[in-house]
């Protein structure tokens, strides 16, 4: 875990023509940072738009740039966070000091993006993929954005979306959030449930897609994660954008997803910490 803090050698890997956002709604798009999602969300060319989660570090130039050819030169409204491990804030510090923005995120989170209190260290008995594709980008210190940090509002409502609900969907972190539109059913779910078996690393390459858990490394609490699943299931949502894994929607999406809500602890929850429930 403490490895030098990385340097910039993805530049010469990944062109910065290719960071675009691929739509997925007329106004949700998401940029794939690695293997971490940020979207955003408004109509191309909007004054009116918003940064959601801001991916692994030393990905600030190129989400400018995806944004820059979504939204030309103009600051997101706010920017907002699902939760506040780091590959999902790992460039939020750039990104809200370049556009001078808000960031929000639910009240139990914000303890961990002010550098006062750490996640639990991530049980390493259930590593693999995605763990270990993302070691190199492990901070050393806990993140403080104190100085652009918002609590998200009580009631659920989202500064700047007026359609969207701030859903508290703890487990994986204590003050997660999924962003939902009902008028549509579109879901933001971060890492409540992802599209992708993170524990392959196979599968995270190809991004074959398949509604799992929570990614198993990083969750402290099942029986939060299960409710919290089951919450999201409820809404029956079409569409869903996850922090991991490639977008889906329709049919197929809504029965895995209610078939992962339904069984819960056989898919989800690791053999060995599956027996302590
Ligand atoms: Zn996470
Ligand atoms: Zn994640």
């Amino acid at each position: 875990m403490n490895q030098e803090p990385f340097e910039e050698p993805k530049d010469e890997i990944i062109d910065m023509e290719h960071a675009v956002a691929e739509e997925i709604l007329a106004d949700v798009a998401y940029y794939r940072t690695l293997m971490v999602n940020v979207a955003f969300i408004g109509d191309p060319g909007t004054e009116d738009w918003v940064l959601v989660d801001c991916g692994i570090g030393h990905y600030a130039k190129r989400i400018i740039e995806a944004a820059e050819k979504r939204f030309g030169n103009i600051a997101p409204k706010a920017i907002l966070l699902t939760h506040g491990h780091f590959d999902h804030v790992g460039s939020a510090k750039k990104l809200a000091q370049h556009y001078d923005a808000r960031i929000y995120a639910h009240p139990f989170e914000v303890d961990y993006l002010t550098g006062k209190r750490s996640y639990p260290v991530g049980d390493s008995t259930v590593g693999g993929g995605l763990m270990s594709i993302l070691s190199p980008f492990y901070p050393t210190n806990p993140v403080d954005l104190s100085k652009w940090i918002h609590p998200l509002p009580d009631d659920g409502t989202v500064p700047h979306l007026k359609h969207w609900r701030a859903i508290h969907t703890p487990g994986h972190t204590p003050g997660h959030v999924s962003f939902f539109r009902h008028k549509d059913r579109t879901l933001l779910s971060g890492d409540a449930f992802i599209t992708v078996k993170q524990e392959s690393s196979m599968a995270v390459f190809i991004q074959h897609q398949h509604v799992h858990g929570p990614p198993a490394y990083f969750t402290p609490n099942w029986i939060e994660a299960e409710k919290s699943v089951k919450k999201l299931a409820a809404l029956n949502p079409r569409t869903a954008l996850t922090g991991h894994g490639l977008p889906m929607e329709g049919e197929i999406f809504q029965e895995q997803l209610l078939e992962l809500a339904m069984n819960f602890k056989e898919l989800a929850i690791p053999k060995h910490q599956s027996k302590l429930h």
